[in-house]
């Protein structure tokens, strides 16, 4: 069994959608400076890094990380679907469908976007790079299949042009189950899909941080080969 994890390691200086506070790391106690251990206080946001989106993020009434079933954290079919380089476009149902079964719980995309992550970190917050999912391709997925899950390897699943011309989030909405309170998508931003890509994926572990009632957490997401 081959173990490979898909979430980027927190760093004070990984790329962050813009506007969002940073994170940070400071050092309060130091084994260097005479301490009895090293220790640290941080400071995360909720949708920097590779992160889950819970419904709570834009659904007041949509259930917080510490809250969603614990079942929905461990994936078992699992599709990865390379549409590299779709850099700066709608990725489209004609994109992702052929790939999809009747019985696939998540849906992880690779745009290609996120070769920039660690080496040109002002190529991939560049909002002529991001792209986004359509909503031609969100309908289909909460309509017409079975998924749970959909990670990216991208920031934001809704058009950040979009979002923050018309301060609007249509796709957010939609697996938020804004519409329909019945259905939701939980939603993985920041993934580093690319190890994965052409791999059997066997299972996907995606576990948040249990924060009380919060919106989203960073988390460490694990494939089993
Ligand atoms: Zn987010």
């Amino acid at each position: 069994m081959t173990l490979e994890i898909l979430s980027f390691p927190i760093r004070p200086d990984n790329p962050s959608y813009p506007g969002n506070p940073a994170t940070k790391f400071e050092e309060i106690l130091s084994i260097k400076r005479g301490d009895l251990n090293n220790t640290t206080l941080l400071t995360l946001y909720t949708h920097n890094d590779t992160h889950m989106d819970a419904p709570r993020h834009f659904n007041n009434k949509g259930v917080s990380v510490d809250n969603i079933n614990p079942e929905k954290f461990i994936y078992r079919n699992v599709r990865v679907v390379d549409v590299s380089p779709s850099l700066g476009r709608a990725i489209h149902k004609r994109d992702i469908c052929d790939y999809i079964k009747e019985d696939t719980d998540l849906l992880l995309i690779y745009s290609g976007v996120s070769q920039y992550w660690e080496t040109a970190k002002e190529k991939f917050i560049a909002a002529d790079n991001q792209p986004w999912i359509s909503a031609d391709a969100a309908e289909y997925l909460i309509n017409e299949t079975n998924v749970s899950g959909i990670g990216v390897d991208f920031m934001c699943v809704d058009n950040i042009k979009n979002l923050v011309e018309n301060r609007t989030a249509p796709i957010h909405s939609l697996f938020c189950g804004l519409n329909s309170a019945s259905r939701t998508i939980l939603i993985y931003e920041n993934v580093n899909v690319r190890p994965v890509i052409n791999e059997k994926v066997q299972k996907v572990y995606a576990i948040p941080l249990m924060l009380a009632d919060l919106d989203g957490s960073p988390l460490t997401v694990v494939a089993e080969l």
